[in-house]
């Protein structure tokens, strides 16, 4: 038996056992050459973090300049820009139009649909929101009031989202994907008055209707005034489909509507959003994001991160708008900073599986930003397909959602990026609202599976558990040590939730409590692990799931894997390995159990050799695609199921389960 009582308190033994990384990629000449970061802003935003701040916030316009940068006068409740005033959706639209910009692409729009398409300028997009905001007014949405938007990736939401930011009506999106409970739970949470939707979305070839899940949401909750409904697929409502004293189309409330519309001025700390977490680890949390410093960090970290060229790039973001990548950086930072961006209504695969390097070749994409899953599931399919397509224009490529297995990041340079790209590997959650951690492409030589260091202007540190810094070659807690401007500001109605769960584990330090754990490396660089919760203690050995992840995904016939740690009478926990297998290994051979146990015994030691390795179809996934590992480890471990609200695919725990049961 081990010792438990004295090495799970010891973070120091964490990971000894890391994989050995040598590879390394220096930026290219050129966009070193010519990068908007260079090294020294490091040490300037070191030397002076506020004066860093208030330089990045010069890249919005304010109506109102701001009297003081910071105010952490009442931890952990911050306020950013204190005194500024502006409007957001005039900083995203309204002023690249002033500027001459208007008959810029916004948006390059593409359906799922093959040839459906629609371009919209910025002077479209300002005619839009206008047309949008003045509706909304008409439906009773006022300053303050909570807007509820629930609908496919089609131009008419991201001209929602900045009509309600126009008029200070904080939105909040829900994933076009959930179910009727899940919406009307969070519109019951924030208490939104009115929900725009559509009548349905297109995935994978066929109408999708989002229409009855508000009609199903109305039973449940009693918020709901209006309705704003887009006409999209034009699939048939019901005879039930429709009540006139709620539900208005939004072709006779917008597109009638004047397109003229005064942006009003708000405060810096007026709310801006609330995003509900993808509730990974439980039930999601409504992040509570303000206007000023928010907006201010997506447009700074989006320049940096992405070394944007705003004349010459044209940028594609995969995510959903339903999660915060797609608040941080389809909507907010690319339009703060006046980009041409692509948006994708559909399925990666559909209808063919290269479609979304067809895209990249067609509109020559030159920043892209995708997750590690979607990643993995091509690294499944080979490289056949994306061969067949021109994707050298990429310059950059970012990865963002959880750790990224070091041989799916090479893959990805190799085969997206034609070895010529840097891959920037983006940590951040919803809660900080921006990049965090990340490498600069124009400085740093990126190492395969590692989030590098903390930005320009973030203080982030990995702490034992008194919260010490580790030392280089350890692990221990992901923290951020000093406030930044788009952190959230609360959960939403919960301030005493917002104070538990991010400051009071390192209350006496006054560190944000980011829930993941991490290493740094021998250079002091940060490699995330995956959530706290998932770490492992294996006969007193603390393991990460990421780290044997890693190691199987490293093995050429596997393609994705989850790892937990399973109750287990002689070890504590046990190391218990899922798999999905690349396409081209079938179905991976007789010794195929034998030879990945091997493999992970030599990559990282035999302490991480799984008990149990299971060859699955698929994984359980959240609807933005992380694997959930408590679903796994309840099946591991012979319990019921838990909470699947988030699930993507609940039918996937029924296989996982009945492959549980064939291979004990
Ligand atoms: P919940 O908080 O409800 O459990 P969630 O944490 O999945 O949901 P998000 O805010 O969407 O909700 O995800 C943030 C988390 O995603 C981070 O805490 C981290 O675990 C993971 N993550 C994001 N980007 C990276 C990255 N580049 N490397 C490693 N992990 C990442
Ligand atoms: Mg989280």
């Amino acid at each position: 038996m081990s010792d438990q009582s004295t090495s799970s308190s010891s973070t120091e033994e964490t990971l000894a056992n890391l994989l050995k990384e040598d590879r390394r990629f220096e930026p290219p000449a050129e966009l070193a050459a010519n990068a908007n970061v260079t090294a020294d802003a490091y040490t300037r935003a070191a030397s002076d973090r506020e004066g860093f701040w208030a330089e990045q916030a010069e890249r919005l316009t304010w109506d109102t300049r701001w009297d003081r940068v910071l105010d952490w006068d009442n931890p952990p409740f911050a306020k950013w820009y204190v005194g500024g005033r502006l409007n957001a959706a005039y900083n995203c639209v309204d002023r690249h139009v002033e500027a001459g910009r208007g008959d810029k692409v916004a948006i390059h729009w593409v359906g799922e649909p093959e040839g459906e398409t629609r371009d919209l300028t910025y002077a479209d997009l300002q005619r839009e929101v206008s047309k949008a905001a003045n509706a909304l007014t008409e439906l009773g949405v006022g300053t303050g009031d909570r807007v509820a938007i629930y609908m496919p990736m089609i131009p008419e939401a991201i001209v929602t989202m900045l009509a309600c930011a126009r008029l200070g009506a904080p939105h909040t999106v829900v994933f076009g994907g959930f179910s009727a409970d899940a919406l009307a739970s969070r519109i019951d949470d924030c208490q939104a008055k009115v929900v725009v939707t559509a009548d349905g979305g297109y995935r994978r070839g066929t109408p999708s209707a989002l229409k009855p899940a508000v009609d199903e949401a109305r039973t449940k909750t009693d918020k709901i005034e209006k309705v704003l409904v887009v006409r999209r697929t034009g699939q048939d409502l019901g005879d039930d489909g429709w009540d006139d004293s709620v539900d208005v189309w939004w072709h006779d409330a917008v597109d009638g509507a004047s397109d003229q519309h005064t942006p009003e001025a708000f405060d810096s700390e007026h709310p801006l959003y609330v995003m509900y977490t993808s509730g990974t680890t439980g039930k999601p949390k409504g992040i509570l994001h303000t206007t000023g410093g928010y907006l201010t960090g997506a447009a700074y970290t989006h320049h940096a991160v992405f070394d944007l060229k705003p004349d010459t790039d044209v940028y594609w973001c995969t995510a959903d708008i339903g999660w915060v990548t797609g608040h941080s950086y389809i909507v907010y930072g690319p339009l703060a900073n006046g980009v041409t961006q692509v948006l994708y209504e559909g399925t990666p695969d559909s209808p063919e599986p290269g479609r979304w390097w067809k895209i990249i070749q067609d509109y020559k994409v030159t920043l892209f930003y995708t997750a590690p899953t979607a990643i993995r599931s091509f690294m499944k399919q080979g490289h056949d397909v994306p061969d067949k397509y021109d994707m050298s224009s990429l310059r950059i490529l970012g990865s963002v959602g959880e750790p990224i297995n070091p041989e799916a990041y090479v893959w990805y340079r190799h085969v997206i990026g034609g070895d010529r790209t840097p891959v920037v590997d983006t940590w951040w959650q919803t809660e900080t609202g921006a990049v965090m951690i990340s490498p600069l492409p124009g400085v740093t030589a990126g190492k395969p599976g590692s989030a590098m260091t903390a930005i320009p202007g973030i203080e982030a540190d990995v702490v034992d558990d008194e919260g010490n810094p580790v030392p280089n070659g350890s692990g221990g807690y992901l923290v951020v040590t000093s406030p930044w401007p788009s952190m959230l500001r609360t959960i939403w109605g919960d301030d005493k939730r917002y104070a538990d769960t991010y400051w009071s584990r390192f209350a006496k330090q006054g560190y944000y409590f980011a829930g993941d754990g991490a290493k740094k490396d021998d250079d002091g660089d940060i490699w995330v692990l995956g959530r706290v919760d998932d770490v492992m203690n294996v006969s007193g050995h603390r393991l990460s799931t990421t780290e044997i992840e890693s190691a199987l995904v490293s093995h050429p016939k596997v393609a994705e894997s989850a790892v937990v740690g399973a109750s287990d009478p002689d070890t504590g926990q046990a190391v218990v390995a899922y798999v999905i297998l690349r396409n081209e290994a079938g179905d991976g051979g007789p010794d195929i159990v034998k030879e990945l146990s091997d493999h992970v015994r030599t990559q990282i030691g035999p302490i991480a050799k799984p008990r149990q390795i299971m060859v699955v179809p698929e994984l359980p996934k959240t609807r933005s695609g992380k694997i959930m590992r408590r679903l796994l480890r309840d099946v591991a471990e012979g319990r019921t199921v838990g909470d699947t609200q988030t699930l993507a695919d609940a039918s996937i725990m029924d296989l996982i389960s009945a492959s549980q049961a064939t291979t004990t």
